[in-house]
C-alpha cells in the first residue's frame, strides 16, 4: 500500500517534496491504524507529519486501508555521544535533566527539540518586536552570514524561544542537510560538565564545532559560571571563525548580564543585537485573534467576543505567555458552559490574573515615595547633586524601577533628569552589592517595594 501511496505523492505534494521528505523515510509496518515510518532525525519526522501527514492519512484513505495515525521513529546511525547516553554519578540536581536527555531521540543528543507551535507563521508582529522579527527572518533565509552572532534579548514571554525555534525550523526545510542546534545555555553547561566528568571532552569538543547553526538561549544562565563560560567562549569563537551562524538570546542586553566575561560580552555584540520590547495593546490583541482562529480552526462551537478579547489586551501584563494563559482558561470554560463567554464570565474566571496584571507600578509612584521615604525633594532627585544623601535615595528609585517596571535602563536614566543608562545600571548594582552588606539598605529597599507594590 505505502509503494502506491508514495506514488500519488509525487503528484499531490510536488516532486521537490517529494524527493526531499518523503524519499528518505522508510516504510517500517502499517498495524491497527498505525503507519510507521523510520526516519533519520526527529525534525524530519515533525517535518513530515506536519506538512504532509493530512496528504499521507488520505492516500491510505484512498487505498482502502485507512490510518488514523502515524508514527515517526528515529533511526539513526550517527555517531552517540557517549556522555550522554552511560548514566554516570550524576549529582543530585542534574538528575532530572540527565534522565531527560538520556531517553531523548538521537537527534535530541545534541540539541533540544523544537516546539511544532513556534514557527514564523504563527508569530504575530507588531511595533514591539519588528525589528527582532526581521533579524530572524534575515538569519532564517540562510545565505551569506551577515548577522553573526544574532543576540535577541527581551523580558520574560516576549517570544525569544519562539523565535529561535522559527529560525530552526525555517533553516531546516530551506536546506534539511544543514546541522542547526538549539540548546538552552543551561543544557549548554550539563553537557559541559557530564563530559567533564566523563572524561569525554573531546567528543563535547567535536560535535559542538561541527554544528552549521548554534543556538543557544538564555543565555544569562551561564554568567557566573566560569568554566562553562570559558568552553561557550571557545565554541563560540571556533564556529565565529568557520563563519558558522549563532543564535544567541538572553532577558537582558550583552552589557546588562552581571558575572558576565568581558570578552564574551564583547564578542556578543560584534553583530546585530536586537531586542523585544513590551507588547502593546495592538500586538496582544493581534496575538490574541490569531490564537482564537487557531483554536476556531480546531472548535467552530467556540465563541468568544472582540469585546472580550479587547478587554484581555487592555488588562493583561505584557507577558504573552500570561495571555495565553487566560485564554486557554477561557476557552476551557465556553467548551464547560457551551454558550458565548461573557465579559462578566472573563472578569470572574481570570481575577487573580487581572489582579496580578493590575499591580503595576509607575515611575513616578516610585519617584514620589522614595522622596517621601527619604525625606528628600524631587528636584533634588533629579538634580546632578552626588552627595551622598541625595545619591543615595536616588539610586534605590533607580533600583526599584529596575525591580517593579519594565522599563529598559535608557528610560529609566531619562526620567532621572536625562542620566545616562550607565549610571543606572550602576545604580542598580551599587544597590545589589549594598543590600548584601547593609542591613540598613536591605530593609530601606523592602520596605519600599512593599509599599509600592501593596
Ligand atoms: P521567551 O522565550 O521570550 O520567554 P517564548 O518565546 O517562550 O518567550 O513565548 C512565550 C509564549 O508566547 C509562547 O507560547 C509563544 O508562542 C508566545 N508568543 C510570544 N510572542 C508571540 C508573538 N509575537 N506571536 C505569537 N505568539 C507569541
Ligand atoms: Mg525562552
Amino acid at each position: 500500500t505505502w509503494g502506491q501511496a508514495r506514488e500519488t505523492l509525487q503528484t499531490t505534494i510536488g516532486k521537490n517534496n517529494y524527493q526531499t521528505w518523503i524519499e528518505p523515510l522508510t516504510f517500517v509496518s502499517c498495524e491497527g491504524g498505525v503507519a510507521e515510518f523510520g526516519v533519520q532525525t526527529s525534525f524530519q519526522g515533525d517535518w513530515v507529519s506536519r506538512n504532509f501527514g493530512d496528504e499521507i492519512l488520505r492516500q491510505f484513505d484512498k487505498l482502502g486501508e485507512p490510518v488514523d495515525r502515524l508514527k515517526f521513529s528515529v533511526q539513526s546511525n550517527r555517531p552517540r555521544m557517549a556522555a550522554a547516553t552511560k548514566p554516570s554519578p550524576t549529582p543530585e540536581k542534574f538528575l532530572k535533566k540527565s534522565a531527560q536527555i538520556t531517553n531523548a531521540p538521537d537527534e535530541t543528543i545534541l540539541g533540544a527539540p523544537l516546539d511544532k507551535r513556534f514557527t514564523f507563521d504563527s508569530f504575530v508582529v507588531g511595533k514591539p518586536n519588528e525589528l527582532a522579527h526581521a533579524a530572524a527572518r534575515r538569519v532564517a533565509e540562510g545565505g551569506p552570514v551577515s548577522f553573526n552572532p544574532l543576540f535577541l534579548y527581551g523580558g520574560v514571554g516576549l517570544g525569544k524561544t519562539h523565535l529561535m525555534h522559527a529560525i530552526a525550523w525555517e533553516l531546516q526545510s530551506r536546506s534539511p542537510e544543514l546541522r542547526v542546534v538549539y540548546l538552552s545555555a543551561e543544557q549548554f553547561m550539563y553537557r559541559f560538565i557530564q563530559a567533564l566528568r566523563d572524561k569525554q571532552m573531546m567528543d563535547f569538543k567535536s560535535l559542538f564545532r561541527s554544528v552549521d547553526v548554534l543556538m543557544v538561549d538564555d543565555v544569562q544562565f551561564i554568567a557566573g559560571k566560569d568554566s562553562t563560560q570559558d568552553e561557550f567562549f571557545h565554541t563560540f569563537n571556533a564556529l565565529i571563525d568557520q563563519q558558522k551562524q549563532i543564535i544567541i538570546s538572553a532577558d537582558r542586553a550583552p552589557g546588562e548580564i552581571d558575572g558576565l566575561e568581558e570578552r564574551i560580552r564583547s564578542r556578543l555584540q560584534w553583530g546585530l543585537v536586537v531586542d523585544l520590547h513590551p507588547t502593546d495593546y495592538e500586538l496582544r490583541l493581534g496575538i490574541l485573534q490569531q490564537k482564537v482562529e487557531l483554536y476556531r480552526s480546531q472548535y467552530q462551537e467556540l465563541k468568544i467576543s472582540d469585546g472580550v478579547l479587547e478587554f484581555l489586551a487592555h488588562r493583561i501584563s505584557n507577558n504573552v505567555r500570561v495571555l495565553e494563559g487566560a485564554l486557554t482558561r477561557l476557552f476551557a470554560l465556553a467548551s464547560l458552559v457551551g454558550r458565548e463567554i461573557t465579559l462578566e464570565m472573563a472578569q470572574e474566571s481570570l481575577a487573580d490574573i487581572l489582579r496580578q496584571s493590575d499591580r503595576k507600578v509607575t515611575m513616578d509612584e516610585i519617584m514620589r515615595k522614595t522622596c517621601d521615604y527619604y525625606n528628600v525633594r524631587m528636584s533634588d532627585l533629579l538634580s546632578p547633586k552626588r552627595s551622598r544623601n541625595i545619591a543615595r535615595p536616588r539610586q534605590m528609585a533607580m533600583w526599584l524601577a529596575k525591580q517593579l517596571t519594565q522599563r529598559s535602563y535608557p528610560e529609566i536614566g531619562k526620567r532621572f533628569g536625562n542620566r545616562d543608562h550607565t549610571t543606572v545600571i550602576h545604580a542598580v548594582r551599587k544597590i545589589d552589592e549594598l543590600k548584601a552588606q547593609d542591613s540598613q539598605v536591605a530593609e530601606d529597599a523592602e520596605m519600599l517595594r512593599r509599599m509600592l507594590e501593596a
